[in-house]
């Protein structure tokens, strides 16, 4: 029979004090002087009888103690671990039933600890992704109550934590079509999406999903932005519709020259002349705008490289000036420089950097009706960010003014203003874009400000050389 070792444990030392008893007895009642005296024979078996009683009571009270040892410290130690002390084992040895309860109990709470401990950083890694993923996250109970929101849509909806928790789904994302996507997933129980506008400057892609975890149920929100994307894709478009717009015209009028002459205008040597001269200068626009895209495109993919060389700004400036006089004279303008002499050196691409004058020179004097101004100054400004000191360059006209509404847009790829449009001024709208790609690529910045009828001033700045000037940049 198998028996469990506890049994020996206790069976033991009653056997050990039985034989102990019984063989002390024995002597006693062996003893012939005592076996004939019923006195004494009462004696021994009373005094036999209290010692047998004690010695139980005692081994009893020994074996309890042992016994019920494990089981006070199983308890205290099961105290600690549900108090949050992960650290508690109970720290006895022992090699019966009791010892494996033991270790079973201290492997137990090892194996509790682990997977508490893997869990946590499960949890730690899934926050550390809410927290820093681009994308909006947001969850909601059964009954449309926030219970999560991660900082990127906090900054899309632009709301606080405190506000949002809490709050229904409606109340947070205050947009219809998003609250009818939640509802359709409530609804129907599968994932949805939808693109929506929330405003002219945010727009969202978001996917409404069902979730059901540990009994409980809700729905799991992703907002994406593709505000961005979206504004590519309208630049992409729009680029597409001004080129072909753009180019339509000259286009049209060479068709129209050639059909004239086959018509027989060839035959009319005058005429001709005049309708080759018209297609020849239609030619020569679309030869500058193909010239002019490529070299927007080389610039914004940043195939252009720079030749940086330490320039003087009046110096620099000569050439542009020289080659827009007669523009100006013949439009009727008066074209001022006004450049200190004593301006510290800019590091530029000298060739670049005059294509930029040029072109605001350009415009200036396009825009500018006859007995106006045109003036080119620069000064030393502390730049606007970093506060390091710059060379600003301004070209200033007293012209026609740019609208309001148009002065966000004019350094935008063929943006032309209406009233560029219908005085006729030739142009193909690119110069403005390639002027603030190249001084951005310098470092600087090309603004303007405008006053509608009373005249113009972009401004552009250039870094300052400094003693190690003279490299090579770009590609
Ligand atoms: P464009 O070849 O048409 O001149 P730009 O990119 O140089 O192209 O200029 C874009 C538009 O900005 C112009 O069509 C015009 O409407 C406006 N603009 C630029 N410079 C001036 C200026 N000095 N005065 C008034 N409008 C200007």
């Amino acid at each position: 029979m198998n028996l469990p070792k506890i049994y020996w444990r206790i069976a033991i030392p009653f056997l050990v004090v039985t034989l102990a008893l019984a063989f002390g007895l024995f002597l006693v009642l062996t003893r012939t002087s005592c076996l004939r005296n019923p006195e004494c024979v009462l004696r021994s078996v009373f005094l036999t009888t209290g010692l047998a009683l004690a010695t139980v009571l005692l081994v009893s009270w020994i074996i309890a103690r042992r016994t019920t040892r494990p089981i006070r410290e199983l308890t205290e130690v099961a105290q600690r671990l549900a108090a949050g002390d992960d650290t508690a084992r109970v720290l006895l040895h022992r090699r019966d039933e009791i010892g494996g309860l033991i270790r079973a109990f201290n492997a137990m709470t090892e194996r509790q600890r682990e997977r508490y401990n893997d869990l946590a950083q499960a949890n730690v890694q899934s926050s550390a992704v809410l927290e820093h993923m681009a994308d909006g996250v947001i969850i909601t109970d059964e009954a449309g109550m926030v219970t999560l929101i991660n900082p990127a849509a906090r900054a899309l909806l632009n709301m606080t934590e405190m506000d949002a928790l809490g709050m229904s789904f409606a109340a947070l994302v205050r947009h219809h079509t998003l609250i009818e996507l939640w509802q359709r997933c409530r609804k129907q129980r599968t994932e949805q999406t939808e693109a929506v506008e929330v405003s002219p400057q945010l727009f969202l892609q978001a996917v409404a999903s069902p979730y059901r975890a540990g009994g409980a149920e809700g729905y799991v929100i992703l907002l994406q932005d593709l505000t961005q994307v979206r504004r590519l894709q309208v630049m992409r478009r729009d680029f597409i519709t001004n080129l072909s717009h753009e180019l339509r015209s000259p286009l049209a009028s060479l068709r129209a020259v050639v059909d004239t002459l086959h018509a027989g205008a060839i035959g009319d040597p005058p005429a001709a002349e005049r309708f080759l001269g018209q297609a020849s200068s239609e030619i020569d626009t679309m030869t500058q705008m193909v010239e002019e895209l490529t070299q927007l495109s080389q610039i914004e993919s940043g195939q252009i490289r720079l030749r940086l060389e330490a320039e003087d700004l009046g110096v620099l400036l000569e050439m542009p000036l020289e080659r827009a006089r007669p523009q100006a004279e013949a439009a009727g303008l008066t074209l001022t420089a006004d450049v200190p002499t004593d301006l510290p050196p800019v590091l530029v691409d000298g060739e670049r950097i005059r294509q930029v004058v040029t072109n605001l020179l350009h415009n200036a004097i396009k825009f500018t009706p006859p007995g106006g101004q045109v003036t080119v100054s620069g000064r030393v400004e502390e730049a606007e960010v970093g506060g390091s000191p710059e060379v600003v360059v301004e070209v200033r006209d007293t012209g026609i003014g740019i609208p309001k509404i148009d002065l966000p847009r004019i350094f935008e790829r063929f943006y032309k203003s209406d009233r560029a449009r219908t005085r006729g001024k030739s142009g193909t709208g690119l110069g403005l874009a390639i002027a603030r790609h190249i001084v951005e690529t310098h470092g600087g910045r090309l603004w303007v400000k405008s006053k509608e009828g009373k005249g113009s001033s972009f401004f552009f700045s250039l870094p300052i050389a400094t003693a190690a000037a003279g490299t090579d940049s770009g590609e």
